[in-house]
């Protein structure tokens, strides 16, 4: 089991969990693009399952793999493309960001359906 990264993250990008991994397991692509949208991914490999990251996400998009959302499901291959693909990835930087207003994170949830 790894945690895993989802859609909700898509465009917000705002690294607190990057922050706080211990293990330094969060990706970002190279190049943004259809196969590889501007979100962060855990490496499956790396991830030691620690759950800190979780509570930390203020877009709510972190999940254990066993709980993904069916909307989601498909985002656990998505993150393991870091680890078979990594050469179209660089490991995440923390970089500056303001926490999303609590209607941010809803209006970003219901545009899966949440
Ligand atoms: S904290 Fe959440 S929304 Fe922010 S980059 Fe990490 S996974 Fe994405
Ligand atoms: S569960 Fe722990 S090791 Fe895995 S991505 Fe989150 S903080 Fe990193």
């Amino acid at each position: 089991m790894a945690f895993v990264v989802t859609q909700l993250c898509k465009d917000c990008v705002d690294t607190a969990c990057v922050e706080v991994c211990p293990v330094d397991c969060f990706f970002q692509p190279k190049e943004i693009s259809a196969d590889t949208p501007n979100m962060l991914y855990i490496s499956p490999e790396e991830c030691i399952d620690c759950a800190v990251c979780e509570p930390e996400c203020p877009w709510e998009a972190i999940y254990p793999e066993e709980d993904v959302p069916e909307v989601f499901v498909s985002d656990i291959a998505l993150n393991e493309i870091s680890d078979t693909n990594r050469d179209a990835f660089d490991l995440a930087k923390v970089k500056e960001h303001e926490p999303p207003s609590a209607d941010e994170v809803a209006e970003n949830k219901e545009k899966y359906g949440l």
